[in-house]
Formats: C-alpha cells, sequence, structure tokens
C-alpha cells in the first residue's frame, strides 16, 4: 500500500504566487513561476493534490481581487453613494428624439 501523497499549498516571496507542492522534508522549495529558491516559511494549506491545487486557485484568485482593490483604497471605507441616490433620474431619455414631422399636403 502506498500513502497518499500529501500536497502543501505555499506561497511564492518572490512573485507571491500560491502554488501545491508535494510535501517533502526538505525546508527549501522552488517557486514554479519565477524558479525562486527559497525557504519553507508557512504553508496555507494541506492536503490532497486535488484539495492543494483547488485551494491554490482560489488563494490566487483571491489574491488577485485583493490587489486590485487596493490599488484604489486601501483600508477606506466603501462609500456606495454618490450619484445614484438623489432620487429617479430621467437620463435614460436624454437621447436624441425623433420627431416626426408631418409636410402638409393643400
Ligand atoms: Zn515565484
Amino acid at each position: 500500500m502506498m500513502a497518499p501523497q500529501r500536497f502543501r499549498v505555499l506561497r511564492c516571496c518572490s512573485c507571491r504566487l500560491f502554488q501545491a507542492h508535494q510535501e517533502k522534508k526538505s525546508l527549501k522549495w522552488t517557486c514554479k513561476a519565477c524558479g525562486e529558491k527559497q525557504s519553507f516559511l508557512r504553508t496555507y494549506g494541506e492536503g490532497s493534490s486535488a484539495d492543494c491545487r483547488r485551494h491554490v486557485q482560489k488563494l490566487n484568485l483571491l489574491q488577485g481581487q485583493i490587489s486590485e482593490m487596493s490599488l484604489g483604497s486601501l483600508e477606506e471605507p466603501v462609500n456606495v453613494d454618490g450619484e445614484e441616490d438623489t432620487g429617479p433620474q430621467q437620463a435614460d431619455h436624454a437621447g436624441p428624439q425623433v420627431s416626426q414631422r408631418l409636410s402638409p399636403c393643400h
């Protein structure tokens, strides 16, 4: 019987990419994306290969969203007021109106 392989979710300190690596005794690992050699600092998750890959995807997605948001306002509360809550607006009818002219015929 073979023991199921355990994987860890690690994060590169250089390119900050999350990735799943097979568990091993060595404390050194190499980033799959940028090739940065680094020591094992902390794990973001452990489990089977499939579990870790799913977790990596989620973390990378989450990280992308966070860094996009932090470009604007880092820790400011999000205010959702603005132009939207000034009551009903009639901007929908701002387009050019086609008025039909009836040419008088005598
Ligand atoms: Zn890297």
